[in-house]
């Protein structure tokens, strides 16, 4: 189960926060069997999801001084935890205590979420606003009077911890490709060659869970789920009309995958149907590999042609990566897989928090944030708040303009690789 541990000082809530986590809303499942009273985990649910919660104070009775205590219990939370919830008084404000923990904190690459607690009244709110200085990102306002809901923490809590926990990741099975292009580029007898040259289990299984309609196929030493496959095994109609079931079956066969492999046919202009395939990857967020097939028919003048339109009309995709194959010879298939785990590694990376700020600072430094009406935005905070394809939060005192974004997205990819993924810089605005 994932794990959200609460950090923070004596006094400043942190169970009255877990019980209020556990409490009506948040049912208790079970006590973890065998803890102490001063180590605390429970198995909670919210929203449908299971995760425990391990309350860390009170934990290391050997540590002397408060100060020790909790750089202890920031530590073990950022080896235990996939959630960090450090919890501040906000009527105290920032202590030196409460620093040190942030100092320790920040170097987490799991995602920590700052709580100022006892927000009750309208001083205290104008007290959480300096909590940005732990430099760990927007404080959430708690109050057990009134103000922010835990139920609303408890969203945000969901929504920082991992898509699927960590370990069951590599338990899924075969990774899911979906097989994707225009009709005639060659989806069909992509498929056959893999099957042919390779191990392939095409049709259902007994017995296991592999859907009828999607293909195993054994590519680089390693299975992979072709996601519906069916039409491509046995040749559906592709007459006009046809296309916008076609782009739907597109759409389905995308969704249920990780990584898309867009088949483009060399020997053919990119065309407006290529485009929309392209946007349906990049729009659905999933890792993304251009493959041009047909590349026996090329002579010298259409390579050199294709390359000129590659430029100018795959411009937007430019981080894809791209291979070029033939069905039909097999040249070039068996680097399919290569593509595949490159793009995949790049869509669930994740960088460290530390390493991430520590970039973005000095590269602010270097090219800050266009003045809009006088006033320069200052950007205060960079997290990246989820994988499957990266998505980071860029925390700024003001709007951040278009080209602004894009360049901060430049720099994150060239910084980092994420070829072969799509990935997202949004700006939250915070005084
Ligand atoms: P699909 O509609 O995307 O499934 O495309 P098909 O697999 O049915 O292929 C369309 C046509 O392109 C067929 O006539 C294939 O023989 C041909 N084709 C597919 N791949 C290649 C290739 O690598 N080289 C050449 N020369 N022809 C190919």
């Amino acid at each position: 189960l994932p794990v959200v541990a609460i950090v923070g000082r004596p006094n400043v809530g942190k169970s009255t926060l877990v019980n209020r986590i556990l409490g009506r809303r948040a049912a208790v499942v079970q006590d973890v069997p065998g803890v102490t009273r001063d180590r605390i985990s429970y198995e909670a649910l919210w929203n449908g999801k299971r995760f425990t919660v391990m309350d860390t104070g009170g934990w290391d009775p050997k540590a002397t001084g408060i100060g020790a205590s909790i750089t202890r219990q920031a530590q073990f939370a950022m080896e235990t935890a996939d959630v960090i919830v450090l919890v501040v008084d906000s009527q105290v404000g920032a202590t030196d205590t409460d620093l040190a923990a942030a100092r320790v904190l920040r170097r987490s690459d799991r995602p920590v979420i700052l709580v100022a607690n006892k927000v009750d009244d309208e001083r205290s709110e104008a007290n959480v606003a300096e909590l940005w200085s732990l430099g760990l990102g927007e404080p959430q306002p708690v109050s057990a009077l009134h103000g922010r809901s835990s139920g609303d923490l408890l969203d945000l809590v969901l929504d920082a911890m991992p898509e699927a926990p960590r370990e069951q990741e590599q338990e899924e099975g075969p990774r899911r490709v979906a097989l994707v292009g225009r009709p005639n580029v060659g989806k069909s007898s992509l498929l056959n060659r893999l099957a042919k040259d390779e191990r392939s289990v095409v049709d259902s299984v007994a017995g296991t869970t592999v859907d009828p309609v999607d293909s195993i196929v054994t590519l680089g030493g390693e299975e992979w789920r072709f996601v519906d496959t069916a039409g491509l095994r046995r040749k559906v109609n592709t007459a006009s009309g046809m296309e916008y079931y076609a782009s739907l079956r597109t759409e389905g066969a995308i969704q249920s995958a990780e990584v898309a492999v867009v088949l483009l046919a060399a020997d053919e202009v990119i065309s407006e149907q290529d485009q929309r395939v392209i946007s349906q990857v990049v729009d659905a967020g999933r890792a993304l590999v251009i493959a041009f097939n047909k590349w026996d028919t090329l002579d010298e003048d259409r390579h050199d042609q294709l390359e000129r339109e590659v430029e100018r009309d795959l411009a937007r995709i430019k981080w894809a990566t791209r291979v070029n194959i033939s069905a039909t010879t097999g040249r070039g298939v068996g680097k399919l897989a290569d593509h595949l785990r490159w793009a995949l590694a790049s869509w669930e990376k994740r960088v460290p928090t530390a390493e991430l700020n520590q970039f973005v600072r000095a590269l602010v430094q270097e090219t800050p944030p266009p003045a809009r009406g006088g006033r320069a935005p200052k950007i205060k905070y960079v997290t990246q708040a989820d994988i499957r394809p990266p998505r980071f939060v860029v925390f700024s005192t003001g709007f951040l303009e278009a080209g602004y974004r894009r360049f901060l997205e430049r720099k994150l990819r060239e910084q980092w690789g994420f070829s072969g993924t799509p990935i997202e810089v949004s700006v939250k605005v915070r005084e």
